[in-house]
């Protein structure tokens, strides 16, 4: 069994959650983490985390059935243990106007924002709960916070995953276990990547430091709520977002 700490991070093939992972590998957790339909990319992120010194295993499984966050968790822990640290990171989005939404829109993301990160929570927080100590990292959004029009399903999940952090945090306090959520504003990956070049001068004009995230700033933030400095810190959002929602 490894002595060293391990982190379980969803959604770790690209974007903000190999930014997490690499940071974390950095750190000198063990690193073990999923991703849906990215392979070749999982594996470089296995790679990236290696030269940095950290075990690290990807495990194929989708978020959003309760059956692949049960294996997932079983494979981190036959890896490195019980898992020291969960980071929820795995989110798509859906955008469209409320009025046109269709059904398979609306659920697909509250599959796997929200009752992804539920089924990942129930899982490892029974874990935790045995050995009296753990954190647990949820990646809302600034969208969470403020609504954003077109994103009426994102932000429902969003929102949704502030409310479980904090029920889950008083849920676990007891027992020395901090549950928190990170808002992001506007970070540069794949997914904002989407947008047009109007859409993001749009956004980026609502930014008061006039400028994207970078998933490292985001990871950073992960790797102090994981650390021994955030120990007082639980059922909070902390906001990255460049200010935006001042
Ligand atoms: P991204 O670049 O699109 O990457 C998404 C990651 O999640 C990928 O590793 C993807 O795996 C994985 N994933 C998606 N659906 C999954 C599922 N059903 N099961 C398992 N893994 C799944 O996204 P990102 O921009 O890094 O965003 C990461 C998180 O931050 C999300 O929760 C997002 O909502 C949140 N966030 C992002 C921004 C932003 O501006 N980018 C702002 C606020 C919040 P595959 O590669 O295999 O598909």
């Amino acid at each position: 069994m490894n002595e060293k700490k391990c982190a379980l991070i969803t959604g770790g093939s690209r974007g903000i959650g190999r930014a997490i992972c690499l940071r974390l590998a950095e750190e000198g957790y063990t690193i073990v983490f999923n991703y849906r339909s990215g392979e070749e990319a999982a594996a470089e992120t296995v790679e990236l985390c290696k030269k940095l010194g950290a075990e690290a295993l990807a495990v194929q499984a989708d978020v959003s059935r309760a059956e692949d966050c049960d294996r997932l968790i079983r494979s981190a822990v036959e890896f490195a243990g019980t898992p020291d640290v969960l980071v929820n990171n795995a989110g798509i989005t859906r955008d469209g106007i409320a009025m046109r939404m269709k059904d398979e829109d609306f659920d697909a993301v509250i599959d796997t924002n929200l009752k992804g990160t539920f089924y990942m929570m129930r899982g490892v927080a029974r874990l935790m709960l045995k050995k009296k100590q753990g954190r647990i990292i949820n990646m809302s959004s600034i969208v969470g916070v403020r609504g954003n029009a077109g994103q009426l399903n994102y932000s429902a999940s969003k929102a949704g995953i502030i409310g479980m952090t904090k029920s889950m945090a008083k849920e676990l306090a007891s027992r020395h276990i901090n549950v928190n959520a990170i808002a992001p504003g506007f970070v540069d990956t794949d997914m904002t990547g989407e947008l047009s070049e109007s859409q993001a001068e749009a956004i980026l004009a609502q930014v008061p430091l006039r400028e994207m995230a970078r998933p490292e700033d985001i990871a950073g933030v992960v790797a102090f709520l994981a650390g021994k400095d955030s120990r007082y810190i639980t059922g909070q959002v902390i906001c990255v977002d460049g200010g935006m929602g001042i």
